[in-house]
C-alpha cells in the first residue's frame, strides 16, 4: 500500500497541490489547522499564467464567474493628474487570459475544498496543526496536534505548505533569509463606489501623491485601499481606530459623511526567502519559503506556480518512479533561483518607485510610466512582465 503524501496546509499551495496530486490517483492527506478553510483578505489578483495553469484542475470556470476580469491597471499622479495606463488586450496574442482576475483567494481554496470531495484518495483533516517532523530515506513521520492531542502520521513526502510561519520549515532547520520592514501596511476595504468620484478609474490603480502613495483596488466584492503608515510610529493601535481609518479616506477624497468600512487590517511586510526549498523527503512550497510585499501581486501567484511545478514533478516521482532527489533539486533551481530572484527584485523595486517622494523623482516615475504606457512595444513588454509571463517561461527553461 503506498504512503500518502502529506501536506500541511489548505491555503492557495496545499490546495493545488492536493487536487493536482489527487487527479493522478496519489493518495494525499491535506492537515489544515483551523476547523474550517480560512476566509482572510489576502491576495485578491490572479495573474494571466496563474490562470492558465488552473484550467488544468478545472477549477478556472468557477473562479470566472465569481471574480472580477479587469484587463487595464493605471499608474496615477495625484499632483499632476496624469494617469498612465496599460490596457491588458495588448497581450491577447500571447496568453487566453489578457487580464488579472481580481478574486479573493479564499473564493480558490474553497472552490478546490468542493472538488476535492470527489477523491475518496484525498483526506482532509482539519483542526490538525503540523508541530514536526522526522524523515528517513523510506518515509515522513509527521506529528500533529488534534483536539489538545498528538497524533503522528506517516507518510511518503511531506509538502510544507503552511504559510511564512511554517513549522515544517522551522522543523528542518531551514534558515528564512532576508528582511522585514520597519513600517506597516493598512489595508482597508468599503462599498464607496470609488468609480463615480475618480474619472476613468480602473479596478488597480497605483498612486503616487507627494504625502502619502497608495494602492485602489476592486476585488469581487469591495473597493480596498492600501496605505503604508509612519516606520517611527509606536501607537500602531491608531491606525485601526475609526478616526484615523475615516481621515485617510477622507484626504483620499473628500465627502459627506462617514465611509461604511468593510474591514481593516495592518500587517507586517517581509522580503525573505528559504535558505533551502528542500530536504530530502520534505519540500517547501509557497509563502513557506518566500514571502514578499504585496505590491504587483505576486505573492501567491509566486506561490501557485511553485505548486504547479512540484505537482508535476511528484507526479513523475511517485507514479513513473523518476528520483526525487534529482527531480527536487531541479524544482529549487527553477522556483528558487530563478523565480524568486525576479519576484524579490521587482518587489522591492516597485515599493521604491512607490514611496520616493521627492518631487523630482516622482515626476520622473510619472514621466517613465508615461512613456512606457504610450510606447505600444514598450507597452506590451511592461504588461508582460508584471503579469509574471516572462519569469514563469524562464524559470520552466531551467535545466
Ligand atoms: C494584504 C495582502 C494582500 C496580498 N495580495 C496579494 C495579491 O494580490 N496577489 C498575490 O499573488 N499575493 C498577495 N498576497 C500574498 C498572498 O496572500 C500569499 O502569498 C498567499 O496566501 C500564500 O499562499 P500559501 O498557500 O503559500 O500560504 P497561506 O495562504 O498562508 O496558507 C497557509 C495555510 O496553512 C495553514 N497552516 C499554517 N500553519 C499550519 C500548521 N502548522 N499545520 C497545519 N496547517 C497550517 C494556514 O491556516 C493556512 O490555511 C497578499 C498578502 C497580503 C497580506
Amino acid at each position: 500500500m503506498p504512503k500518502p503524501v502529506i501536506i500541511a496546509g489548505a491555503g492557495p499551495a496545499g490546495s493545488v497541490l492536493a487536487l493536482s496530486l489527487a487527479k493522478a490517483n496519489i493518495d494525499v492527506i491535506l492537515l489544515e489547522k483551523f476547523d474550517s478553510l480560512p476566509i482572510d483578505l489576502r491576495a485578491s489578483t490572479f495573474h494571466p499564467p496563474s490562470l492558465e495553469l488552473l484550467e488544468g484542475l478545472g477549477v478556472i470556470q468557477p473562479m470566472l464567474d465569481k471574480g472580477l476580469i479587469v484587463d487595464r491597471y493605471q499608474y496615477r499622479d495625484r499632483k499632476t493628474g496624469e494617469v498612465a495606463e496599460f490596457n491588458m488586450k495588448a497581450i491577447s496574442d500571447i496568453t487566453r487570459h489578457p487580464y488579472r482576475l481580481q478574486l479573493e483567494q479564499y473564493e480558490l481554496t474553497h472552490i478546490i475544498y468542493d472538488e476535492l470531495k470527489q477523491y475518496p484518495n484525498v483526506k482532509v483533516l482539519f483542526g490538525h496543526k503540523l508541530i514536526g517532523f522526522e524523515q528517513d530515506n523510506n518515509q515522513v513521520q509527521v506529528d500533529v496536534e488534534y483536539e489538545g492531542q498528538a497524533k503522528r502520521l506517516v507518510g511518503s513526502y511531506l509538502l510544507g505548505c503552511d504559510g511564512a510561519s511554517s513549522n515544517v520549515r522551522k522543523s528542518a532547520g531551514i534558515d528564512y533569509e532576508g528582511f522585514t520592514y520597519d513600517e506597516n501596511f493598512l489595508v482597508v476595504s468599503t462599498s464607496f463606489p470609488f468609480e463615480e468620484v475618480f474619472e476613468n478609474l480602473s479596478y488597480v490603480n497605483y498612486v503616487s501623491d507627494p504625502d502619502q502613495w497608495c494602492v485602489i483596488l476592486r476585488t469581487d466584492k469591495l473597493w480596498r485601499v492600501l496605505w503604508p503608515t509612519d516606520p517611527n510610529e509606536k501607537n500602531l493601535d491608531k491606525y485601526l481606530e475609526a478616526d484615523f481609518i475615516q481621515a485617510q479616506l477622507q484626504k483620499l477624497h473628500p465627502k459627506e459623511g462617514d465611509y461604511d468600512i468593510g474591514h481593516k487590517t495592518l500587517y507586517k511586510v517581509h522580503q525573505r526567502v528559504a535558505k533551502d526549498y528542500y530536504q530530502g523527503r520534505m519540500v517547501l512550497v509557497g509563502d513557506a519559503c518566500h514571502i514578499n510585499n504585496p505590491l504587483g501581486g505576486m505573492g501567491m501567484n509566486g506561490g501557485l506556480h511553485d505548486a504547479f511545478n512540484l505537482a508535476d514533478k511528484l507526479i513523475r516521482i511517485i507514479n513513473d518512479g523518476e528520483d526525487h532527489a534529482a527531480l527536487f533539486a531541479h524544482y529549487q533551481r527553477q522556483r528558487k533561483d530563478l523565480a524568486v530572484q525576479f519576484v524579490q527584485k521587482h518587489t522591492i523595486e516597485n515599493k521604491k518607485l512607490m514611496e520616493a517622494n521627492d518631487p523630482d523623482v516622482q515626476r520622473k516615475r510619472q514621466a517613465m510610466f508615461m512613456a512606457t504606457a504610450a510606447d505600444p512595444v514598450k507597452a506590451k513588454a511592461f504588461i508582460r512582465e508584471r503579469a509574471m509571463i516572462d519569469c514563469l517561461n524562464e524559470s520552466e527553461a531551467v535545466q
